[in-house]
């Protein structure tokens, strides 16, 4: 079997982060997206009819090498995820201390006490002592049925400092948080942030937040890295570049790669860590086989003139919230019932 091997990034808690991680959001149904199905893409609705594939290819993912796994209480994955850990464990492919496992807290656990009780409830479904990394997942609060708790995130990271200080986890960080919540965080904070989960692709370079977050020792990790490249993310109106654009495919013939594998070797030689995510085995291999080239500068410049600030993740039906993080647009929407209240796993069986 092909075998890969990952580099490591250090956090500031002295701890090994793989550059490139496994992602676990199945995500709203791409089917209904892809067939242009405005309305059913809208509702958000999760395709779990794709966990299996998922459960597979991240079996595989570990048989080859990947040892960063990123997911999250809200893509009601942790169960799958954590039996495919444990399987591994198991059978003797890697030893715990070898994985690095980030998951996050949601919305509706902001309060102090709260996110201790979120944190255990995840070990509880991924059936692990500790995780690697705990993140806030975005920086509003609201309840269950939609309400604006309007909780400080300065509170809530008070709650990630004790989970930490008890060990539950390894390591502290926050999602979705933009330059002025990050320059608040880190001067009111008793143990910084070790990273800062944000997407980012070929449209959105974000550049003022990724050097600062770098300049603070804040490990970026990178989500949606391909943000509208692949056609199941292809939204209408979407800029280049696509997964057929010239300049991209030419650049990629180059170096003998795929637009896909160009796309994050730039963004590891941004010092971003990518989680790309995908339930195609041969993806899964080709998405890690990104550390035998190098993109030259003329290509880095090249490459750069994509980003135009391009959001593929804008979740408008929360922009009302207080501490919402990104530009507010004219339209309105409401909050998807699936982002609310959900079940995990497979089965949705278990709460
Ligand atoms: P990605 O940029 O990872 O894109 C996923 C899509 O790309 C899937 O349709 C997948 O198809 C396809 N794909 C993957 N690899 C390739 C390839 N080599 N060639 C062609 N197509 C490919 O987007 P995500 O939004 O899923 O982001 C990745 C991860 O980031 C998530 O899984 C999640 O863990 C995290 N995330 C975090 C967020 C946050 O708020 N913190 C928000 C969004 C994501 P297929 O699966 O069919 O192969």
């Amino acid at each position: 079997m092909a075998q890969v091997k990952i580099p490591t990034i250090k956090l500031n808690n002295g701890a090994d982060m793989p550059v490139l991680g496994y992602g676990t959001w199945l995500g709203i149904s791409e089917k209904a997206q892809a067939a242009g199905d405005a309305k059913e893409a809208f509702s958000f609705d999760f395709d779990v009819s794709d966990a299996p594939k998922m459960v597979e290819a991240l079996s595989y993912a570990i048989d080859i090498g990947y040892r960063h796994i990123d997911t999250a209480h809200l893509y009601r994955m942790e169960p799958e995820v954590g039996q495919i850990i444990n399987q591994k464990i198991k059978q003797g492919v890697v030893k715990r201390e070898e994985l690095f496992v980030t998951t996050k807290v949601w919305h509706h656990f902001h309060r102090e006490a709260d996110v201790e009780v979120s944190v255990r409830g995840s070990l509880r479904r991924l059936n692990l002592d500790y995780v690697d990394l705990i993140l806030m997942h975005w920086p509003m609060s609201i309840s269950q049925k939609g309400v604006d708790e309007k909780i400080d995130y300065l509170e809530t990271w008070r709650g990630f400092e004790s989970v930490l200080k008890k060990g539950l986890v390894k390591a502290i960080g926050v999602s979705n948080f933009n330059l002025e919540q990050m320059k608040r965080l880190l001067a009111n904070c008793k143990v910084p942030p070790a990273s800062n989960q944000i997407e980012i692709n070929l449209n959105l370079g974000q550049p003022e937040l990724v050097e600062y977050c770098q300049s603070k020792g804040v490990v970026v990790v990178a989500y949606s890295p391909f943000g509208t490249m692949v056609p199941s993310r292809a939204a209408p109106n979407s800029p280049e570049p696509k997964l057929n654009n010239p300049t991209m495919v030419a650049i990629a013939k180059k170096y003998n790669k795929t637009v896909t594998q160009v796309t994050l070797r730039y963004l590891y030689q941004r010092g971003i860590v990518s989680i790309p995510k995908t339930i195609t085995k041969s993806r899964v291999l080709e998405n890690a086989s990104i550390f035998d080239f190098e993109l030259d500068q003329g290509d880095v410049a090249t490459i750069a003139k994509f980003d135009n600030g391009y959001r593929t993740v804008r979740p408008i039906f929360w922009q009302d919230y207080l501490n919402y993080p990104f530009d507010k647009v004219p339209e309105k929407a409401e909050i998807p019932k699936s982002l609310m209240v959900w079940k995990n796993g497979i089965n949705l069986d278990i709460d």
